[in-house]
């Protein structure tokens, strides 16, 4: 008893001390795992389901039910999706106070928190994706992102700070705070009742199939955002996060799945941009606009988007290009004399110079497709005339794979202009690099490539 005292004493004390440690700073164990689970959100998420499903074995399932039942779920799904996310969390577009209302209404018959803690949790996981201070990052793993940061007490200390003062002013969220266990009981439950009830007398139905079970339904789609989002699908606007573009992730919930592009721009009220995507988000704000319910659809030009798109896939590009051999750089090669080339070439090393840049042919003589006579006849002379259409204009590949066997720049004056001549673009860009400065070779910008053959060393 005396015991029971000093620790209730103590935790009085200490509920004022934030210094306190949290129970996620302590490592779990057999003796402490119950502390970690949140178990109203396990009830909620988990407990209710199962009930459901149990229930409904006894429940006979009325087709008008069924109907309204999936009705309900669009209904609260863009509660969700609509409002708690494009409205509240990005501001993507205003709604006037009708469209509020039904959102803070549907959106409370979700289940899935207040708008005011749900926005919150929301903007830092678009500030901090993927880091310790994203709420649900899936860097800790799927099943993490998807249920276990729920079911899981969380330090709320290491969510990243986010400004909420937008929402603090408006009146519609405060109302729905304050309120939220009623708003929770009437939207997610009595209400589904009252229509199937008064509707044709389906009490029972409307409780576990527009009530319980398709609570459940809502709340995996929108899990499913903060998952299989994150981890399902292309990466068309930025790689160095993990949200995702998928059509399944889009059907599964309510147009939410264009993930990577939402992170890129998340005040857009779009998350599909192509007409033929799955977004009845999109859909249902742009109609409510047409409505007059909703105003000032926010939306990216196109020309930064596709400048986003345009980068990535440069991006991509430089990583498949760094993966291939494009000879030693030009620069690195060293500067052979004349005469040196000629000494080497008579001594059994199968040399030829072509644009002033030397090249050891000695392993692919057999291979020539012109056959051996032809390449043989260049060895030790300047070639580039020869190369270059005075007997076969060769093709780009040939330029290519002639510039993997280059060994040495010949001097005379012409090797710094074949520098130039190696980092010379076109008209308009001079130096191109890729991301990680190596040069660009674009096709048929070899500099074995001489539109009319030059005098080079070997002719002067
Ligand atoms: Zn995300
Ligand atoms: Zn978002």
């Amino acid at each position: 008893m005396a015991a029971g005292q000093t620790t209730t004493a103590k935790r009085a004390a200490s509920r004022h001390d934030s210094t306190k440690p949290h129970i996620t700073d302590s490592p779990i164990t057999r003796a402490n795992w119950y502390k970690h689970v949140n178990w109203l959100n396990v009830a909620l998420i988990v407990g209710m389901p199962v009930y459901g499903l149990i229930a409904a074995i006894w429940t006979p399932l009325v087709w008008k039910t069924a109907v309204f039942s999936v009705l309900y779920y669009f209904a609260t799904g863009l509660g969700i999706t609509a409002g708690y996310h494009r409205l509240w969390a990005h501001t993507s577009y205003s709604a006037g106070l009708t469209l509020r209302i039904f959102f803070a209404a549907v959106g409370g018959g979700a289940v899935e928190g207040s708008i005011r803690w749900w926005a919150r949790d929301h903007r830092a996981h678009h500030r901090y994706t993927d880091t310790d201070k994203d709420p649900y990052s899936v860097r800790k793993g799927l099943l993490y992102s998807h249920i276990g940061w729920m079911i899981m007490k969380q330090n709320p200390k290491r969510i990243g700070r986010t400004d909420i003062s937008d929402l603090n002013n408006d009146k519609v969220v405060q109302w729905q705070h304050r309120n939220y266990l009623k708003v929770v009981v009437f939207m997610g439950l009595i209400f589904p009742c009252l229509v199937t009830g008064l509707g044709w007398g389906d009490w029972a139905g409307g409780f576990v199939y527009a009530g319980i079970l398709r609570i459940f339904f809502v709340q995996q789609a929108t899990f499913c955002v903060n998952s299989v989002a994150h981890w399902l699908g292309d990466q068309p606007f930025d790689d160095r996060n993990s949200p995702r573009d998928h059509a399944i992730t889009a059907y599964i919930t309510l147009g939410e799945g264009y993930h990577n592009f939402h992170h890129e721009f998340p005040s857009d009220y779009r998350n599909a941009i192509e007409w033929h995507q799955y977004d009845p988000t999109k859909w249902f704000i742009w109609v409510c606009k047409q409505l007059g319910l909703a105003y000032d659809l926010k939306q990216f030009r196109q020309n930064e988007i596709e400048k986003g798109r345009l980068q990535q896939q440069q991006k991509k590009l430089d990583q498949a290009r760094s993966k291939l051999d494009w000879g030693i750089p030009i620069e690195q090669l060293p500067v052979l004399e004349w005469d040196d080339y000629q000494d080497q070439a008579r001594n059994g090393r199968a040399l030829i110079a072509v644009a002033g840049i030397v090249h050891d042919v000695t392993d692919f003589i057999k291979h020539h497709p012109g056959g051996k006579t032809m390449i043989t006849s260049g060895i030790g002379k300047d070639a580039t005339a020869i190369f270059n259409g005075g007997v076969y204009d060769h093709s780009n590949a040939a330029h290519n794979l002639l510039s993997t066997m280059r060994v040495g720049v010949i001097r005379g004056g012409c090797e710094v202009e074949i520098w130039k001549r190696a980092q010379r673009e076109n008209k308009d860009i001079r130096f191109v690099t890729d991301s990680t400065g190596q040069k660009i070779i674009r096709a048929g910008n070899q500099v074995t490539r001489v539109a009319e053959p030059v005098a080079t060393a070997g002719a002067a």
